[in-house]
């Protein structure tokens, strides 16, 4: 029986959420009557940098407290969470193509599947609940549940002892906690070049032109030299249908 526990972050790697064209927008038009600048909302950004910055993982996220500090002087007349369930409806959050056949493919092979994000639960089960996610997953695993967040090795304690695949979009969280955790990182990047996705995946992060990819994709996204090994993933795919493959694999390992 395969024992592994494959875990899925949500944002970038299942689905879009409402956040960046609705619930931030929504936000940020309501601030600009308090704040003199054309994106107020930016101040929310700073503040979740800000928390990051000095290592408060799990504040970092929760965006109803950020709100709250930012407006500390405004009665603000609505929630975070209440935006986000405005929003999560069809036409406004959505998956990507290969998501639910591949989540069938993987159900029906008996694969053990847990959500592994770090957007609170208050923010991320509306999307999951209007996209169909949430039955797919028989754990749902976030901040406030774990007292941590990725790239933290210790959110990976989910795993509860087994062997955990965690799949996800961003290097500096998924790919680095999974390998902090000592556990199997598959970096989903869908713009992967035809070179790399032409070879097996068993190959592809050991091949020359990766190592290029890789280090582009790192310094576009700002993440210190001295973390570039540190994210390397263990596999690359380009599509969530290797991910079957994959899996098989790691279980015959374990
Ligand atoms: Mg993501």
């Amino acid at each position: 029986m395969n024992e592994v526990v494959l875990s899925f972050d949500l944002d970038h790697t299942l689905m879009i959420n409402p956040f960046r064209r609705w619930v931030f927008p929504e936000i940020n038009r309501w601030l600009q009557s308090h704040f003199p600048e054309e994106n107020p909302v930016n101040r929310l950004i700073r503040e979740h940098r800000r928390r990051l910055s000095d290592g408060a993982y799990l504040e970092a996220y929760d965006w109803d407290d950020i709100l709250c500090t930012v407006a500390l002087e405004h009665a603000i007349p609505f929630t975070v969470r209440e935006l986000v369930e405005k929003h999560a409806c069809v036409g406004k959050v959505w998956l990507f193509a290969d998501v639910l056949p591949a989540m069938d493919r993987l159900t029906q092979a008996g694969a053990h599947m847990v959500a592994a994000t770090n957007g609170f639960t208050r923010y991320q089960r509306p999307v999951t609940d209007c996209l169909g996610l949430t039955p797919y997953f028989s754990g749902f695993y976030t901040p406030e549940e774990m007292r941590c967040a990725k790239p933290q090795a210790s959110f990976f304690q989910f795993g509860k002892g087994r062997r955990v695949i965690h799949v996800g979009d961003r290097l500096d969280q998924d790919v680095l906690g999974a390998n902090r955790a000592h556990q199997i990182s598959v970096w989903i990047y869908r713009e992967l070049h035809s070179d790399l996705q032409n070879i097996p995946f068993t190959e592809r992060t050991r091949h020359p032109s990766f190592s290029t990819c890789l280090t582009a994709r790192l310094y576009r996204e700002g993440v210190p030299t001295e973390l570039h090994e540190t994210c390397r993933p263990q596999y690359v795919i380009s599509t969530l249908d290797e991910l079957l493959e994959i899996w098989k694999q790691e279980g015959m390992n374990n």
